[in-house]
């Protein structure tokens, strides 16, 4: 099988912007041992593009194009090729209904030439796009051959390319394509890059950092004749990436559809424990977010939401001098909380936030993103302090998940 990447954009001809989709398909390429012999770039005129389809097809079996599909005049790699292929475009539903559920995220009214994001050959298999508002297509160009459009920009073909065309491109060069999924806690996006910079250069496997608050998930992917090849060439990768990132990484699972939660409240079940919450600042995210889980309630008991600080005295225990003397945002106030609770529920361990959210309320003594965290066992209790950065909502939510994690450090050290 051979490939062939044809980029569109007058911008790249002039050198404006550097063509980088050609180096991450081409490397892509490689990493999956499909053969490239040429790559093109054309501007945005449509003669010079239908020639360029034509030598395209005759010399390779996918013909992967970059850029062109938005919906202006000057956006012609798809009309161009159904030129070639002597097709018309059609209107393709799911299309529209991704462009227009694109449209109603972002809040922007979708113009008539926005229709033309939806028009496809027909026995287009469609690349729908969550990054953005063009999707993509693979389209069917006679021979067994095959033309696949891909938007511009890197951060929507990169991702559109791992996540759809590289399963499609594997099963059609008769290979598999295997996924893990490390996930890492309490570790920045930057420190991870670093740690792992020349793991992340190789051909096969790849690795590729995911980051959502306070988390990274690496994706380790492995292209081989079958799984147990496929497997054999990411162990030694993962031992590798387990190797220096140490206690960070919480998980590797098969799956990508695991969470912190998920993992804690596995662990809680393996280990047979209960757990209470006991949350302030968080106001019931640490609870909530256990129970996301399916099977929760056979070791969630419960939890106290006790904003003010007559709450945590009425429904905890915690001693008004305590709150006085020590501030509401205190390690003695957050031992006090999780022992509170952990007594009232009889649980085997309660976890405690209390902290400051903002944007207001800072002090040079306890700023803005101060959070104290509690953990009580029948071994005694723990207090962790943090200091999170970001808005008020960041703030709870890295609260949350740092409560989470130091659970399921309690469970399995
Ligand atoms: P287009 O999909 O043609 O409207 O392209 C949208 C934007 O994506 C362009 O303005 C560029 O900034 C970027 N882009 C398009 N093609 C490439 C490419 N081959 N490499 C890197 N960036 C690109
Ligand atoms: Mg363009």
């Amino acid at each position: 099988m051979i490939a062939e990447i044809l980029c569109v954009g007058t911008e790249l001809l002039m050198g404006q912007v550097l063509n980088t989709n050609a180096q991450f398909i081409a490397r892509r390429l490689a990493a999956l041992g499909i053969s490239h012999y040429h790559q093109t770039v054309v501007g945005d005129n449509a003669e010079r593009l239908e020639d360029t389809y034509r030598l395209a097809l005759s010399r390779a079996d996918v013909v992967i194009t970059s850029g062109g599909l938005g919906p202006t005049v000057d956006d012609i790699t798809k009309r161009a090729a159904a030129r070639v292929l002597g097709q018309e475009l059609v209107p393709f539903a799911e299309a529209e209904a991704m462009v227009e559920e694109r449209f109603r995220e972002y809040g922007k009214p979708m113009l008539p030439n926005n229709r033309s994001q939806t028009l496809f050959v027909p026995g287009t298999q469609l690349i729908l796009n969550p990054y953005g508002t063009a999707p993509g297509g693979i389209v069917p160009a006679g021979e067994g051959k095959f033309i696949v459009h891909l938007p511009g920009p890197p951060r929507e073909l990169e991702p559109l390319f791992r996540e759809q065309v590289e399963p499609w491109l594997a099963s059609f060069a008769g290979c598999v394509l295997v996924s893990r999924y490390i996930r890492i806690f309490g570790m920045g996006e930057a420190a991870v890059d670093e740690a792992l910079q020349d793991l992340e250069l190789g051909g096969n496997p790849t690795l590729s950092p995911y980051c959502s608050t306070g988390e990274v998930m690496l994706r380790l992917t492995a292209s081989a004749e079958d799984e147990q090849a496929a497997r054999a060439l990411m162990a030694p990768v993962e031992a590798e990436v387990l190797r220096r990132l140490g206690d960070a990484v919480y998980a590797v699972e098969d799956t990508e559809d695991g969470s912190l939660a998920q993992t804690c409240v596995h662990a809680l079940q393996e280990h047979s424990l209960t757990v209470a919450t006991a949350e302030s600042l968080t106001g019931g995210m640490i609870a909530a977010e256990l129970v996301t889980v399916p099977g929760a309630s056979e070791v969630v008991r419960g939890g106290f939401v006790t904003y003010q600080s007559v709450a945590k005295t009425m429904l905890l225990g915690v001693p008004e001098e305590t709150i006085k003397r020590c501030n509401v945002v205190s390690a003695e106030v957050a031992a006090a909380m999780a022992e509170g609770a952990r007594a009232r529920l009889g649980v085997d361990i309660a976890v405690s936030a209390t902290g400051l959210a903002g944007p207001g309320g800072g002090t040079e003594a306890i700023p803005v993103g101060t959070v104290y965290l509690g953990l009580a066992t029948k071994e005694g209790t723990r207090t962790i302090r943090l200091h999170l950065a970001g808005d008020r909502a960041r703030i709870r939510t890295l609260a949350m998940k740092n409560a989470i994690h130091a659970v399921l450090k309690t469970v399995t050290p």
